[in-house]
């Protein structure tokens, strides 16, 4: 079994540093030192001041075909034993078996950490390269405890739906078709006006509106969380109600305010200043008689 040991983690100066690039994008400079509330939340937010923080990790007697999946982590700097016959004369590389221990240093900035971890935790991944991982993880957690429930598997990560193409069997596949209006009425339990929905309906497992007939677009009221700036405390800043024309064939929803969004774009991972229609619901009936000569 490898050897492991943690032989840089961040330091104080150096959360220090990622408040500095957290704040120096709003033009202010740190004051006092990062909290740890703070700290958990920028690197649960992944955003890119954490790539400042370094963890380096000593492994000795690696399998070398397991230092080769570590190293394909291109946001990581791998410093693997070398393995060439000039090099050394423990055996000859083009016989040797490819479990041959190796020693390698591995620099981890703590985004990049995060990333290993969902795809190294998976169920999917080599059991002897997710057991590498694992222990890597426990030094890193313990180094920082700030990144406790963060070093998880990729379903983990996205809230327990799996995106692997054939499903690693933790988590359900993701719910990709969305429910019909029949289906939301059903859920809905208060049949109302043409379309059967009188509250707002929230976008989450992919409820888009469907077509109630041939047309391509149609009007709703949405609701539109705006991430205006670069904050750490909520992910919407700003939560809007406007009317909007559905694409239902582009998945689009043009706003009234003069905004595009496309409607299959998530929320978890997306660029910050990005706008998101969270809830739709159908238009209310005019109030009263139209007025005579108005087009509806
Ligand atoms: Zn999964």
């Amino acid at each position: 079994m490898a050897k492991i040991t943690l032989i840089k983690a961040p330091t104080d100066d150096d959360w220090m540093e990622v408040k500095r690039r957290a704040l120096v994008t709003v033009g202010k400079k740190p004051v006092t030192m990062p909290d740890s509330e703070w700290k958990h939340k920028i690197l649960e937010a992944r955003h890119s001041p954490i790539r400042y923080l370094t963890y380096s990790f000593y492994l000795e007697g690696l399998p070398s075909w397991v230092s080769v999946h570590l190293a394909r982590h291109i946001h990581a700097q791998p410093y693997i034993k070398s393995r060439r016959n000039d090099r050394q004369d423990d055996y000859d590389r083009n016989v040797a078996r490819q479990d041959a221990p190796v020693s390698m240093i591995w620099d981890v900035n703590a985004e990049e950490l995060q990333v290993i971890a969902n795809k190294r935790l998976c169920g999917l991944a080599a059991p002897e390269t997710r057991d590498v991982v694992k222990r890597i993880c426990e030094l890193a957690e313990k180094a920082t405890p700030e990144l406790k429930g963060l070093l998880v598997p990729m379903c983990e990560h996205c809230g327990g739906v799996c995106h692997e193409m054939n499903g690693c069997g933790r988590n359900k596949k993701k719910l990709r078709k969305p429910l019909t209006l029949d289906q939301l009425r059903d859920m809905d339990g208060k049949p109302d006006r043409k379309c059967g929905i009188s509250e707002w309906v929230s976008v989450e497992g992919g409820n888009l509106p469907q077509k109630a007939d041939n047309g391509q677009w149609d009007r709703y009221l949405v609701s539109v969380g705006l991430t205006l700036s670069y904050v750490y405390d909520d992910d919407i800043e700003r939560q809007i109600v406007t009317s909007a024309l559905y694409d239902h064939d582009q998945k689009i929803w043009h706003l009234d305010c003069d905004m595009d969004i496309n409607a299959l774009q998530e929320m978890d991972g997306s660029p910050l200043g990005s706008n998101f229609v969270t809830h739709w619901m159908p238009l209310p009936e005019l109030p009263g008689k139209p007025v005579e000569g108005v087009r509806k």
